[in-house]
């Protein structure tokens, strides 16, 4: 099987610091990591690798620093790796994200086509959960969103078994190969990373493509190929703090009906 994994770099949101000057996120004091939801699609990639043979290839779209992610990809016992980067790519939604990640798929899978796409159910900093969903529409494959579990595999007659995540429970759902999965952390527990992976990983340098390496249009890229755009940042106000009614049942009642009424006479 060949399995691709979407891995985004994200700041590491433990230590998220707010400019107090200016409301927004300091992003120079936070380091950067795997989105955590990336983490376990990776895994679970290389625990279908390990059953069924294969490989998995993972993709990340961001500046040059991203390529620790692969790095680290590697080290969680992915077998290869590709950043796309490009300064094109700056100020991408999700829109022209997923396009971009499309492009790379497509340009990566051309002698090698792929069985499944992990990507995690949402970045913890976009928090839009739209690019995997974004990803298969363009390659018009199925996509199975909030998985928790991988049920069955047989990937010789293509099909697929899982588990997803509803608000008020969940569904089974059986696709056909090649599909899409977004993944829940709840899939699975990561491993450790063995010596032999660690050391592979510290030494990994991924391939970088370029808009021209991936042949992207140039209007679907960056601000360009974005329909959104962000008006405006800021720190919701704080609320008003709450009262407590205290006493016996008939005071606490009376106190509150009283409030509501002179709310309701102002
Ligand atoms: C108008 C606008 C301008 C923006 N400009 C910038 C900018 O200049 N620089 C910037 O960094 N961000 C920018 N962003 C944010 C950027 O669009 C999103 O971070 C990006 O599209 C991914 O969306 P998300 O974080 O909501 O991912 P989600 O959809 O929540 O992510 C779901 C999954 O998709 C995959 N995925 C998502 N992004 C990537 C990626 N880059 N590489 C590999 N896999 C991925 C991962 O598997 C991830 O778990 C901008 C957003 C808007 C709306």
């Amino acid at each position: 099987m060949h399995i691709i994994v979407c891995v985004k770099q994200v700041p590491d949101a433990t230590e998220v610091r707010i400019d107090p000057q200016s409301n927004t996120l300091d992003r120079s004091s936070v380091p950067a990591i795997i989105n955590p939801y990336d983490s376990h699609a990776v895994e679970e990639a290389v625990r279908l690798k390990d059953k069924f043979g294969g490989k998995v290839t993972v993709i990340s779209m961001g500046p040059l620093k991203a390529a620790e992610v692969i790095k680290r990809s590697i080290a969680l016992g992915a077998d290869e790796g590709y950043l796309l980067n490009d300064k094109m790519f700056a100020g991408s939604d999700t829109l022209a994200t997923s396009y971009i990640l499309y492009r790379g798929i497509q340009q990566v899978c051309s002698r090698e086509p792929f069985d499944l796409i992990f990507c995690g159910k949402q970045a913890v900093d976009g928090d839009t959960a739209q690019v995997g969903p974004g990803i298969a529409r363009r390659l018009s494959i199925p996509q199975l969103t909030y998985v928790q579990k991988i049920l069955a595999v047989a990937p010789d007659s293509k099909d697929i078994k899982i588990k997803r995540k509803l608000n008020d429970g969940y569904e089974i759902v059986t696709s056909k190969l090649p599909c899409l999965l977004t993944v829940e952390k709840e899939i699975n527990e990561l491993s450790y990373s063995s010596l032999t992976n660690m050391l592979r990983g510290a030494r990994y340098q991924p391939k970088i493509l370029s808009a021209v390496d991936i042949e992207a249009e140039h209007a679907m890229l960056g601000l360009n190929g974005s329909p959104t755009s962000v008006i405006k940042i800021f720190a919701p106000s704080p609320r008003n703090q709450g009262e407590i009614f205290q006493g016996d049942e008939r005071s606490v009642i009376n106190g509150l009906i009283e409030k509501l009424h002179y709310r309701l006479m102002q």
